[in-house]
Order: C-alpha cells, then sequence, then structure tokens
C-alpha cells in the first residue's frame, strides 16, 4: 500500500492506494467523528463492493443509499434523498459519509456531506481510474442544474480517499481508457518523467496490472495535489489541469454529452492543444508524434469527429475568430512537462489547427 498525504493544513488527509484496501477497516476507523455512517453508492457499483465496504463499519450505525446509475441523477433530487435518509435514520452532526463509486457519485455524496447540518465528514471510495485519480483529490463536489454542469457545489475536503486498484478489474475498457486521458494530461502539464514512464508502461495499465496501476495512480494523485496546495480555489495555476478541457467540453457538447466519455474528449482536445501549441512557436512538433501514439495505445481519440466544423467549435468555445485578441484564454504547452496558460491565440492557428485533426 501507498499512502499520499495531501498537505491542506487542517484539512490535510491521507490518500491511501493499493490492492485489496476495501475491507481493511483500519484505515478509515481513525477518521471517524462519530460512530454513524451512511454509504452512499449506485445500482452497479452495490452489488459488487457495498457489502466488503459496510463490513469496516461493524461497530458502527451503518445506513445506506443506492442511487441509479448516470451523469443524469447527478441533480439536486437525488441529493434530497441523501439528506431524506440522514434524517429519517436520525444522523447527527459527527456523522460520516461513504461515497463508494465513481464520479458521479462522489460528486454528490461529498456535496451531500458538506450541506448536511453545514458539514459532516465524508470519506471517498473511488472506483473508476477517472475518479480515483481525478475527482477524489481536490475538494471539489456538487451536482448539475438544467442550465449547466457542475453549477451547484461547494469545496469540501474528504478525511481520507480508499483506492482499491481491484476495483478496476470490473470497469469496463472503455471507462479505463478515458481515466487513463486524465493520467496522461498530468505527465504532459508538470511530469515529463511521468509521461516516459507511462511511454514505457501503458500495456501494463491497460492490463490492470496492481503495482502499475498503484504507482500511475499514486504519480498523478500527487501532481494533483501539488497543485490544488498551490492553488486551493483554483485562482491562479489551477487552470493547468485544464489541458485540452476547453476544446474537450466543446467535444463532448457538439456529440451531445454521453456520446463521447470526458476522458476521450480531453484527449482529442490535449492533442489539439499540442498541435496549436506548436504553431504558435512554443512547442517542438515532434512532442506531437509522441503524444498521439500515448494516446492511441491507451485506446483513446485521436480525431476529431468530422462534425465538429470550425464554426462548431468556435460557437461551442463561446469565441469569435474575428475578436479571438485576450477572450479565449487556453493552456498550451511549452514542451512535454510543462505547460503553459495563454490568452495569445492567433486565430488563423487555430482554425488551422481544428481542420487538421478534423476526420
Ligand atoms: P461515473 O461515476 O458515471 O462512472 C462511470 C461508470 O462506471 C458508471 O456506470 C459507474 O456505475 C460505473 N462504475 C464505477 N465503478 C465501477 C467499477 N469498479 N466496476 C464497474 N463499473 C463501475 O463516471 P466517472 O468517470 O467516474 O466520473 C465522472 C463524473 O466525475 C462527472 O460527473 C464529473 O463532473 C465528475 N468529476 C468531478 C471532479 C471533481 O474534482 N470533483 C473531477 C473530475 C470529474
Ligand atoms: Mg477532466
Amino acid at each position: 500500500m501507498i499512502t499520499l498525504q495531501v498537505d491542506l493544513g487542517e484539512r490535510s488527509y491521507p490518500i491511501h492506494i493499493g490492492p485489496d484496501l476495501i475491507g481493511r477497516a483500519e484505515l478509515v476507523l481513525s477518521r471517524l467523528p462519530g460512530s454513524q455512517v451512511l454509504i452512499v453508492s449506485n445500482e452497479t457499483v452495490a452489488p459488487l463492493y457495498l457489502d466488503r465496504v459496510a463490513a469496516m463499519f461493524p461497530d458502527q450505525q451503518v445506513d445506506t443509499v443506492i442511487l441509479p446509475d448516470g451523469e443524469e441523477f447527478k441533480t439536486l433530487e437525488t441529493t434530497q434523498r441523501i439528506f431524506d435518509a440522514l434524517l429519517a435514520q436520525r444522523h447527527n452532526r459527527t456523522t460520516t459519509l461513504v461515497a463508494l463509486g465513481g464520479g458521479v457519485v462522489g460528486d454528490i455524496c461529498g456535496f451531500a456531506a458538506a450541506c448536511y447540518q453545514r458539514g459532516v465528514a465524508f470519506i471517498q471510495v473511488p472506483t473508476t481510474l477517472l475518479a480515483q485519480v481525478d475527482s477524489s483529490v481536490g475538494g471539489k463536489t456538487g451536482v448539475n442544474h438544467p442550465l449547466g454542469k457542475n453549477m451547484i457545489g461547494a469545496f469540501h475536503q474528504p478525511r481520507c480517499v480508499i483506492i482499491d486498484t481491484r476495483t478496476l478489474d470490473t470497469l469496463d475498457d472503455r471507462q479505463l481508457s478515458a481515466g487513463l486521458a486524465e493520467v496522461i494530461k498530468y505527465g504532459l502539464i508538470r511530469d515529463a518523467g511521468f509521461f516516459a514512464w507511462l511511454e514505457e508502461n501503458l500495456e501494463r495499465l491497460r492490463a490492470r496490472d496492481q503495482s502499475a496501476l498503484a504507482e500511475a495512480i499514486e504519480r498523478s494523485c500527487r501532481n494533483k495535489a501539488e497543485v490544488v496546495a498551490a492553488d486551493e480555489y483554483e485562482a491562479g495555476c489551477r487552470a493547468l489541469l485544464n489541458l485540452g478541457h476547453t476544446f474537450g467540453h466543446a467535444i463532448e457538447a457538439g456529440m451531445g454529452y454521453g456520446t463521447w466519455l470526458h476522458g476521450e474528449a480531453v484527449a482529442a482536445g490535449m492533442l489539439l492543444a499540442a498541435d496549436l501549441s506548436v504553431r504558435q512557436g512554443l512547442l517542438d512538433p515532434d512532442a506531437v508524434a509522441r503524444i498521439r501514439s500515448l494516446l492511441e495505445r491507451a485506446g483513446l481519440p485521436v480525431r476529431v469527429p468530422a462534425l465538429m466544423t470550425v464554426d462548431r467549435f468556435l460557437e461551442l468555445m463561446a469565441v469569435d475568430k474575428k475578436v479571438l485578441d485576450g477572450r479565449l484564454r487556453l493552456v498550451l504547452l511549452r514542451a512535454i512537462g510543462d505547460a503553459v496558460v495563454t490568452s495569445e491565440v492567433n486565430p488563423d492557428h487555430l482554425v488551422a489547427t481544428i481542420e487538421a485533426w478534423r476526420a
């Protein structure tokens, strides 16, 4: 087992990473302020892992809420079901909410924990690679509104995070690849050594080699934790974590949410950002070939759908190519492992980049 400490002063917490951690009660018991626990999961993950998670709390009052599976249920209405259960079962201010599932369950459960009686403890047991390397670090919680994703939320740090790498055995290949996009992102924005390690070890990750997974997750969480520790409330360098995301969000929205997974859209978006970086004179073209090859080996898309025309992209990125100056802030690369935020994007370069990668 690897333990990583996220340093946030009195809100610091450990992330434990390794195989078969679900069931190791000693990891969670010292983090509970009281004797009540509410486990929140969904109908896909609960049958796989709920019993073993519940067994980690033998001397506590343990209640459960099982949500329907899907991003469309990441809403206030769903959050209300958690409050209903907490109140019906008389949970007090020392209760602990446990999120067992992917990023959707983690975001809803964390948000409920941030709100219930103005904030109670919560523990994350993330079970997708994306949730393990991304949403479990950083303290962002929240739900969607019909008018916007993640628009209702709070910053609320967990008491601890339990990452059992064996849970990835039941995750389907496409979801695993989507998580790898965010893993590769950390190498690209600030860790050239990690990017090179991924070039050596990518097939081991896709084969769910437990020690390779633990190392990739640890290095990803460490990178994200360092960025978050420097900028907990997103006033500065935390923006680098958005590499590929402006293009990616346009693809997700343009194709209809759910058609492309977030990680898939981010993968194509990172390639666009790299290509644009070359056109802007920031990045060596050889880097683009390396990035493309690694994304392909990860099972991720390296083309933009033909449906995504230049005009569609610009519309969805809320920019007008005639008046681009200063309005579009993008994360670009100066090298693999060195990202920069810039608002000096040449509109001709942007158009050429989109055209170059359309299928
Ligand atoms: P998800 O939670 O929808 O999980 C993907 C699918 O995998 C679901 O069907 C889920 O039930 C299933 N699943 C989960 N674990 C499994 C397992 N071990 N075995 C089999 N199936 C399993 O999606 P996600 O990609 O984990 O998370 C996406 C969400 O995370 C989005 O809502 C996004 O906004 C949020 N997010 C939050 C942050 C943050 O900082 N809070 C960061 C990134 C993403
Ligand atoms: Mg992301």
